[in-house]
């Protein structure tokens, strides 16, 4: 579809601010309002930063994130700033093995690293090229619900900062809540995240590194924290090392914060204990360290539910989409919120039960694209949890390459359901069975 000329896009709705609110312009926000816009409706983003801002993340696409992107009509190309891999390393066991992406009817064989900072700057432009009306500076601070029925009808908060700061609403007939981990318009509602699924954290650290130019995303699947040298413990989670072909590599770890110390772990310490075992020559060292340890928490295995109540989508990190294979969430986002637009487009062209009935049908939408695999994925990160289990897994699993190109397509969701070779035909039967999340 041609994207409309955005001075003309969208006629403005005389009961309301826009057609669709989308709140924060991260790749939930900012592939939503792409798609909507396309689709020739107003769309204001209201985002609490301004671009280019920086957000911590690992930098790293899987061929599931190039596939959104190509959707999308992302330029991907090398000359347009990406610099891409061909697959992954694997190291742990005392074994190094390098893992192509795999050749696939669904995916593209090759993944690719940027930094946020920039990724999100170009998706949010990409946005509002497509007609999305971009509000900076923005916060917003809860849902506006209507008395009588409870239904969402739009949004308030604030513009600017300090004593320039002033209080605002904005009216919708929908509104998508892409405002990622923190959830606050969810928790307006008092939507919580849920305690039976899976949430981990994450952090990381820039450093100038001889290993900037790598042609594979590299993980590191023994994790070992060594803070009581007599003791150490194997984490649930892996570090990954991602070159990032500008003189620095993204370097961080992921971990499952299922068990009940997570509360008082220090996952700098942690980062700064594996990285200090790494070799010298690596680089990853603090004189080298370009800018602090950043860190959030990852919202896995649709931690956040129900998806919808009446006016409003979750969407992304708000509702919980990350993987709970390999904590990927930028995929997910931009996946949730093309399933999203799809069904706020169909809502808005109708009316009364039947464009409820659209908006309604988002959550059994995300399930029937995602719910098998991850109720999957949140056993998986149960058994992960389980120190013994993890030792055999790495010590017996890695130096076993089929087994391990199996894996890479099921920890990365990567198979193709129809067209795929035998690996995949069991991945597709394994997500069919597990009754949807
Ligand atoms: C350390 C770390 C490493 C990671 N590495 C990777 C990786 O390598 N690859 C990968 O695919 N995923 C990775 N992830 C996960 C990924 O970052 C997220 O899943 C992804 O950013 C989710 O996108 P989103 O649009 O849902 O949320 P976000 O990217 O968090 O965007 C939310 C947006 O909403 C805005 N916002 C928030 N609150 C408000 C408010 N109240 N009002 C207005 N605006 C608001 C924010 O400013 C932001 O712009 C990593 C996460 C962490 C923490």
């Amino acid at each position: 579809m041609a994207a409309p000329d955005p001075s003309t896009a969208g006629a403005r709705r005389p009961d309301g601010d826009a057609d669709v609110i989308a709140v924060g312009a991260g790749p939930a926000g900012s592939t939503a309002a792409a798609y909507l816009a396309r689709a020739g409706l107003d769309v204001l983003l209201l985002e609490k930063s301004r671009f280019p801002r920086a957000k911590v993340c690992g930098d790293g696409f899987t061929p599931r994130g190039m596939k959104q992107l190509i959707d999308l009509g992302i330029d991907c190309s090398e000359n347009n700033g990406w610099v891409r891999n061909r697959g992954l390393r694997v190291r742990g066991g005392g074994v190094s093995l390098e893992l192509d992406w795999p050749t696939l009817a669904s995916f593209p064989d090759y993944g690719a690293v940027r930094p946020r900072k920039d990724f999100d700057e170009l998706l949010v432009r990409h946005a509002e090229k497509s007609g999305a009306r971009l509000q900076e500076d923005t916060t917003v601070t809860e849902a506006l619900t209507d008395e009588r029925t409870g239904r969402v009808v739009g949004v308030c908060g604030y513009v600017g900062k300090g004593r320039d700061r002033r209080p605002v609403s904005f009216r919708a007939p929908v509104t998508l809540a892409c405002d990622g981990v923190s959830g606050r318009l969810a928790l307006s509602l008092g939507m919580a995240k849920r305690d039976d699924r899976p949430m981990g954290v994450a952090v990381r650290r820039y450093y100038t590194s001889p290993r900037t130019n790598d042609d594979y995303l590299e993980s590191h699947l023994e994790l070992w924290d060594r803070r009581d040298p007599a003791n150490p413990k194997l984490l649930p989670g892996y570090g990954w090392i991602f070159g990032m072909g500008d003189g620095t590599s993204n370097v961080g770890l992921g971990v499952l914060s299922t068990d009940r110390a997570s509360g008082t772990t220090d996952y700098r310490a942690l980062l700064k204990a594996w990285l200090d075992g790494t070799p010298q020559e690596w680089g990853y060292r603090d004189e080298n360290a370009v800018g602090a340890v950043g860190g959030a928490g990852l919202p896995m295995g649709f931690n956040r539910t129900p998806h919808y109540r009446p006016g409003m989508l979750l969407v992304g990190d708000a509702g919980g989409m990350v993987n709970p294979f390999n904590g990927e969430g930028i995929a997910y986002a931009m996946e949730s919120a093309s399933i999203a637009a799809r069904c706020a487009v169909q809502g808005l062209a109708r009316s009364g039960a039947s464009a409820e009935a659209a908006f309604a049908a988002y959550p059994a939408r995300m399930s029937q694209a995602l719910g098998g695999y991850y109720r999957i994925g949140n056993t998986f990160s149960k058994l992960i949890g389980n120190p013994a289990i993890m030792r055999v897994a790495t010590r017996h699993g890695l130096p076993r390459r089929t087994l391990m190109a199996f894996l890479l397509k099921l920890l990365a969701n990567l198979y193709d359901p129809k067209e795929g070779n035998a690996s995949d035909r069991v991945i597709t039967a394994m997500t069919r069975l597990a009754p949807d999340l």
